[in-house]
C-alpha cells in the first residue's frame, strides 16, 4: 500500500484529537483520566506482541522505546524526585535521545526481533538507559551548558521546558522522517512520524503526568493501527501488481446484487514471454497490464485472480454493456508498448510479443490479452458459476486466436 494520504491520515487525525483532549484535560471522564497512567505500558505491551506476531521490528522497538521513557523518565517528568539522581538530566537525555532513537529505528531496515540486529538494537537501547543513569548521578558540568543553552533566534519563540540542542534534533528527525514517508508512502512510516510529534509534545508537557501519559498512549496507539493497516493490506493486496487478490475477490463476490457480468481476462503466451524475456520482464508486463486493468472504463473492478490471469467485475452492468468496456481494455493492452532488456534465454519468438530491437538488448514488446465475460442470469445464479462461465468463454476466446473478447 503505497499511498501518501492513508499513510498521513491515520497518525494526523489521531495527534489532532490528542491535542483536542490535551487542552480540554480537566472535562475528560474520570475513568479515562484514571486508566490514563497505565496507557503507555497497556499500548506497548499489546502492540510489541501484535508486532512480533506480524515481524514489524522497526514498530516492536520503538514501542519498547516508548514504554521505556514512560517508566525510566515519568517520575522526573512529574517533578517527583529520585533520590541520588539528578531529574532535569533524565529529562535533558530523554528529550535529546527519543527523537535520535525514532529516527534511527525508523531508518533501519526490517531485520527480526529475535536476531542477532534485533539483540543489537536491545543492546543499544539498554546501553542508552546506562548512560542516562550514569549522567544523572553524575551531573557533568559540560552537561549543565547544554541544558541551559539558547541559540540566538530572531523569530517569536514557543516557551517549552525542551532545551535547544533537543528540539534541533526533534526537528532534524522530522524533516529526514518525513521525506521518508514522502517517499515511501507506508503507514508504519506516516505512523513513526506521528510518534514522533506526538512524544515530542510529551516532552513539552513535562510537568503533567497525565498529559504526558496521554501523549505516549496516543504514539503506541499510531503505531499499533499502522501494523493493523499493513496487515490488512497484505492479506487482501497482491504484492506484485497492486491489485486486490483473489481473496478480496471472494469476499466481494458475495456483495454483489442482482445484476452484474464478471470477465475472466489472461496473458496471452505468456510462458513464452517469460522464456524469451525473463521473469523480471514477465513481472513487468503483469504489472502493466494490472494498470490497465485498475483503469477499466464502466465501472469495472479488477482483481488478480493467480498468475497472468485477472479477473474483472461490472456490478449492475449487462453483458453488453460490460463487453464494450472491455474490448477497450482489450484493445490498450495491445497498443502498450514498453521497453524490456531481451535476455535471449530462449532462441524462440513469443509469437504475442512482436519484438521490434532497438538500440542494443533493449527492446520495444507489446502483450495481448484475451478475455472471456458473463453475466448473472437463470443458469448462472451464483458469482462462482457466473465466473466459471466466463473462464469458458475465456478457453473460446483463446481457441479462435487470442487478443479478443468472447461472451
Ligand atoms: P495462453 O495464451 O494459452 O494463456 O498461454 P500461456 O503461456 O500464457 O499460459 P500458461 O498457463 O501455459 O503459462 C502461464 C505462465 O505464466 C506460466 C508462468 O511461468 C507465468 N507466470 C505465472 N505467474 C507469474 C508471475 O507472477 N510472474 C511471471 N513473470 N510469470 C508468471
Ligand atoms: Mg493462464
Ligand atoms: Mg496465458
Amino acid at each position: 500500500m503505497r499511498n501518501l494520504v492513508v499513510s498521513l491520515a491515520v497518525p494526523a487525525v489521531m495527534l489532532a484529537l490528542t491535542v483536542i483532549a490535551w487542552r480540554h484535560a480537566t472535562e475528560l471522564p474520570e475513568l479515562f483520566r484514571a486508566l490514563l497512567p497505565y496507557g503507555p505500558h497497556i499500548v506497548a505491551v499489546g502492540g510489541m506482541a501484535l508486532a512480533w506476531m506480524f515481524n514489524r521490528s522497526r514498530a516492536f522497538f520503538i514501542l519498547l522505546l516508548l514504554a521505556l521513557v514512560h517508566s525510566v523518565s515519568l517520575p522526573a517528568l512529574a517533578g517527583r524526585d529520585i533520590q541520588t539522581l539528578d531529574t532535569g538530566v533524565v529529562y535533558w537525555s530523554t528529550t535529546v535521545l527519543l527523537p535520535l532513537n525514532v529516527a534511527v529505528f525508523a531508518l533501519l531496515s526490517e531485520r527480526g526481533i529475535l536476531t542477532w540486529r534485533g539483540g543489537l538494537r536491545l543492546g543499544l537501547l539498554s546501553l542508552q538507559v546506562l548512560l542516562v543513569a550514569w549522567l544523572a548521578r553524575t551531573s557533568p558540568d559540560w552537561l549543565d551548558g547544554l541544558r541551559v543553552y539558547r541559540a540566538s533566534w530572531p523569530a517569536p519563540r514557543v516557551e517549552s521546558p525542551i532545551s535547544d540542542p533537543a528540539a534541533a534534533v526533534f526537528v532534524v528527525a522530522f524533516v529526514v522522517l518525513l521525506v521518508r514517508v514522502l517517499l515511501r508512502r507506508m503507514p508504519l512510516d506516516g505512523a513513526i512520524l506521528g510518534v514522533l510529534a506526538s512524544s515530542q509534545m510529551a516532552m513539552h508537557v513535562k510537568d503533567d503526568g497525565l498529559m504526558v501519559s496521554l501523549f505516549l498512549t496516543a504514539a503506541g496507539l499510531m503505531l499499533i493501527l499502522a501494523i493493523v493497516q499493513e496487515s490488512y493490506h497484505m492479506a487482501y493486496a497482491d504484492e506484485l501488481t497492486g491489485l486486490p487478490a483473489r481473496r478480496a475477490l471472494r469476499e466481494n463476490l458475495l456483495k454483489l446484487g442482482a445484476h452484474y457480468s464478471i470477465a475472466m481476462v489472461d496473458v496471452d503466451h505468456f510462458k513464452k514471454f517469460n522464456d524469451r524475456y525473463g521473469h523480471d520482464a514477465g513481472d513487468q508486463v503483469l504489472r502493466m497490464v494490472a494498470s490497465k486493468l485498475a483503469r477499466v472504463s464502466g465501472g469495472g473492478k479488477a482483481y488478480r485472480y493467480g498468475g497472468e490471469e485477472f479477473a474483472v467485475v461490472f456490478p449492475g452492468k449487462a453483458l453488453h454493456e460490460a463487453e464494450t468496456h472491455l474490448e477497450a481494455l482489450c484493445r490498450s493492452v495491445a497498443d502498450a508498448c514498453f521497453t524490456v532488456r531481451g535476455k535471449g534465454r530462449s532462441r524462440r519468438h513469443a509469437t504475442a510479443s512482436r519484438g521490434k530491437p532497438r538500440s542494443g538488448r533493449q527492446k520495444q514488446v507489446s502483450v495481448t490479452v484475451s478475455i472471456g465475460c458473463a453475466e448473472r442470469n437463470e443458469r448462472n445464479v451464483a458469482p462462482m458459476d457466473v465466473l466459471k462461465a466466463a473462464d469458458r468463454c475465456l478457453y473460446w476466446a483463446k481457441t479462435l486466436g487470442r487478443n479478443r473478447v468472447c461472451s
